[in-house]
């Protein structure tokens, strides 16, 4: 007898993205606490961690050279310098979730969310928006990481970000946090039936 091999629906991928401080973090950490079987892309950066940061929880912090060899060995799904430091999203990882069948969350920018686009069109693409600049100035300050002309610089790249809104399917405005959560939680469950 000839046993048919059946093969598991491939996964869901979610992307969101939003200008630095808008509260993605907060959100995705609260979002997943709900979804227990969906897993997060632990991005490569060669970021230095901030102070509350785990290497291998919040990211996978390694050397520019390292990431340099990634590259070129085609290790990165996408890959973005941001502020001066590398961000990258394990090619493995994605396709080995996906085929799988286990849907999965990414928090890339929007270069990133451009390139994983191009792979996966199917993907869900979801950007969150500060209620104004002047909120996410604040949030940054309230932050407490960046120096202040990293802050600057955050805010210049958040204008760029938010310009390009339109490429994403679903924007959300978190100006109450758990508002934010739950219209998240609802996209997660109406792509997931
Ligand atoms: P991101 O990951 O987008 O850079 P974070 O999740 O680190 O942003 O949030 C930036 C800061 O804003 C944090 O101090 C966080 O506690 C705060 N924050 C997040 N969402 C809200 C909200 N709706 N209202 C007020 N502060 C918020
Ligand atoms: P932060 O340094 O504040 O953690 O992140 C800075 C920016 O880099 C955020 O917009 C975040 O979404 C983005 N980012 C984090 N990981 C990746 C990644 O793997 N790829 C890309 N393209 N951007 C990323």
């Amino acid at each position: 007898m000839i046993s048919k091999e059946v093969k598991p629906k491939r996964g869901h991928l979610f992307i969101i993205s939003a200008p630095s401080g808008a509260g993605k973090t907060t959100i995705a950490k609260a979002v997943l606490k709900q979804f227990t079987d969906m897993l997060y892309s632990i991005s490569y950066t060669t970021r230095k961690p901030r102070a509350e940061e785990r290497d291998g929880v919040d990211y996978h912090f390694i050397s520019k050279q390292d990431f340099k060899k990634g590259i070129k060995k085609g290790r990165w799904a996408e890959w973005a310098e941001v502020y001066g430091n590398y961000y990258g999203t394990s090619a493995e990882f994605i396709e080995k979730s996906l085929s799988s069948g286990c849907d999965i969350l990414l928090d890339i920018d929007v270069q990133g969310t451009f390139q994983i686009l191009k792979h996966y069109p199917d993907s869900v693409t979801i950007f969150i928006l500060p209620p104004s600049v002047k909120a996410l100035r604040k949030r940054l300050e309230m932050r407490g990481s960046d120096s202040k002309a990293v802050i600057e610089k955050r805010l210049e790249n958040a204008r760029n970000e938010m310009a390009q809104k339109k490429m994403y399917r679903h924007i959300i405005v978190n100006d109450k946090l758990s508002a934010a959560i739950e219209e998240i939680s609802a996209i997660f469950k109406k792509y997931r039936k």
